[in-house]
C-alpha cells in the first residue's frame, strides 16, 4: 500500500557550491515542458494512490516554480490522491521565495508543512556554500509562514563548512532555536564529486574541516537541542514531540512510496525503481512510454531496511523485521555482536539501536555491516 508520494521539481535559481542533487537552472519554456511531462506522468500512473498519507514536493527548489505551474501539478494530483486523507504535505522552499502569495497558495491547496533551506545564518558561510539568501530572509520566511497559519516548519542547517568556527556554529544553533520551530534537519557537509566546492578544495582555495571538529559540532548540537526539548530521532533530524516527519519515516521504515518526476525513486511491492536522471531522457520516456523511465535497481531490501532502521534513534524492531524478512538480524549480521559487546549498539525492548556513544561513530559500524 503506497503511503507516501514524492514529487520532484528540479529547478533552481542558481547552483549552490556543494550540491549534487538532480537539479538545473532553466528558463520558462523548459519549466513548462517539464511540468507538462510531469502532469502526464501523474495522469498515467497505474498505482493505487488512494491511501497516500503524505506528499512531499522536493527538488531542486519547488518554490522557484510559478504558482501556475505548481497549480497544474496539484490539480492533477487531486484526481489521483484523496487529499482529505493526506495528513502531511510538505513543500521545500528557499527563504527568498517564501512570499505571501506563495504561502497563501500553499495554504489554499492544503500544503501544511514548509521545509526551508536555510543552511546557515552567517553571511560568510552562506557565501562559501554559494547560497543566494541572507539571514533576514530566513527569519522573515518563518514569520510569514506562521502568519498564514503554516506552523509545521522545518529548517535545514549544514555544519562542517570549510572555515566554520565553533562560535559560528553555536550562533546558527541559537538562531534556529530563537525561531521556535518544531523540526530541524542538521546535515554534515559532504564533499561531492563534480561540485564547485570539490573544485575549490582540489585547487587548495578551501580546506574541509577536521573530522574531530565536525564530530564535536554534532555532539554540541545534540546536547543543545536536547536541552531545549528538541529530540534527535534520526541521524540528521530533530523534532519536538509529535513533529517527526511522517513522510521521511516512510523512507526510513522502508515502507511503500512512489516518486514522480526526473530522477525520482520509488519503492513499490519490494521493488525499487528510479526515473531517468536526465531531462532529455525523462521527457522522452514520458512521451513514449507514459512513465519517467523506471529503471529497476537491484537492492538488498533486508539489508537496506536494517541500515535505514539503525539511522533512527528508536532502532529496528527485531520481531517485525523477522516477520517481514524471515531473518533475525542478530544471527544474519555476525558483526553486530562485536558492537553490542563494545556498547556501541544495544537491544532494548526487542529493538536494536545505537547507543548515544555508538551514534557518534556509526559510520564505522555501518561500513562493516555492508
Ligand atoms: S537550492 Fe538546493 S537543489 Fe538547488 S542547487 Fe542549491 S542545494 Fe541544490
Amino acid at each position: 500500500m503506497i503511503q507516501a508520494l514524492y514529487v520532484h521539481l528540479p529547478f533552481c535559481q542558481h547552483i549552490c557550491h556543494y550540491c549534487d542533487f538532480a537539479k538545473m537552472v532553466a528558463g520558462k519554456y523548459i519549466q513548462a515542458r517539464y511540468v507538462e511531462a510531469l502532469v502526464r506522468e501523474i495522469q498515467l500512473l497505474e498505482e493505487d494512490l488512494s491511501e497516500v498519507k503524505t506528499i512531499y514536493f522536493g527538488g531542486g527548489t519547488p518554490s522557484s516554480l510559478s504558482l501556475e505551474h505548481l497549480d497544474q501539478i496539484v490539480v492533477e494530483l487531486a484526481k489521483k490522491v484523496d487529499l482529505s486523507k493526506v495528513s502531511e504535505w510538505t513543500i521545500e522552499a528557499n527563504p527568498n521565495d517564501v512570499t505571501e502569495p506563495f504561502l497563501t497558495w500553499a495554504k489554499r491547496v492544503g500544503i501544511n508543512r514548509l521545509s526551508i533551506g536555510a543552511q546557515s545564518f552567517s553571511k560568510r558561510l552562506l557565501s562559501i556554500l554559494g547560497r543566494d539568501h541572507h539571514a533576514d530572509q530566513i527569519r522573515e520566511a518563518v514569520r510569514l509562514a506562521k502568519a498564514v497559519g503554516i506552523t509545521n516548519i522545518n529548517i535545514d542547517l549544514i555544519y562542517g563548512i570549510p572555515t566554520q568556527t565553533r562560535s559560528e556554529f553555536r550562533s546558527d544553533l541559537e538562531e534556529v532555536l530563537a525561531l521556535d520551530l518544531p523540526h530541524i534537519s542538521l546535515y554534515s557537509l559532504i564533499l561531492e564529486e563534480k561540485t564547485i566546492l570539490k573544485h575549490q578544495i582540489n585547487q587548495g582555495i578551501l580546506t574541509m574541516p577536521d573530522e574531530d571538529l565536525v564530530a564535536d559540532l554534532a555532539e554540541e548540537a545534540n546536547a543543545f537541542f536536547q536541552e531545549h526539548g528538541i529530540h534527535q530521532y534520526e541521524f540528521s533530524n530533530y523534532a519536538k514531540e509529535g513533529h517527526q516527519s511522517a513522510h521521511n519515516l516512510v523512507y526510513w521504515h522502508l515502507q511503500e512510496y512512489l516518486g514522480v518526476g526526473l530522477a525520482a525513486s520509488s519503492q513499490v511491492q519490494e521493488t525499487r525503481f528510479t526515473n531517468d536522471t536526465t531531462l532529455k531522457g525523462y521527457l522522452h520516456h514520458v512521451s513514449s512510454k507514459g512513465n519517467g523511465g523506471r529503471i529497476e535497481e537491484p537492492c538488498d531490501l533486508a539489508m537496506e531496511a536494517f541500515l535505514m532502521g539503525l539511522r533512527l534513534n528508536e532502532g529496528v524492531d527485531l520481531d517485525q523485521y523477522q516477520i517481514r524478512f524471515s531473518k533475525d538480524p542478530l544471527t544474519s549480521y555476525p558483526a553486530l555482536s562485536k558492537y553490542l559487546d563494545k556498547g556501541l549498539l544495544e537491544v532494548v525492548n526487542r529493538k536494536i539501536r545505537f547507543t548515544d556513544h555508538g551514534r557518534m561513530v556509526s559510520n564505522v559500524v555501518l561500513m562493516e555491516l555492508i
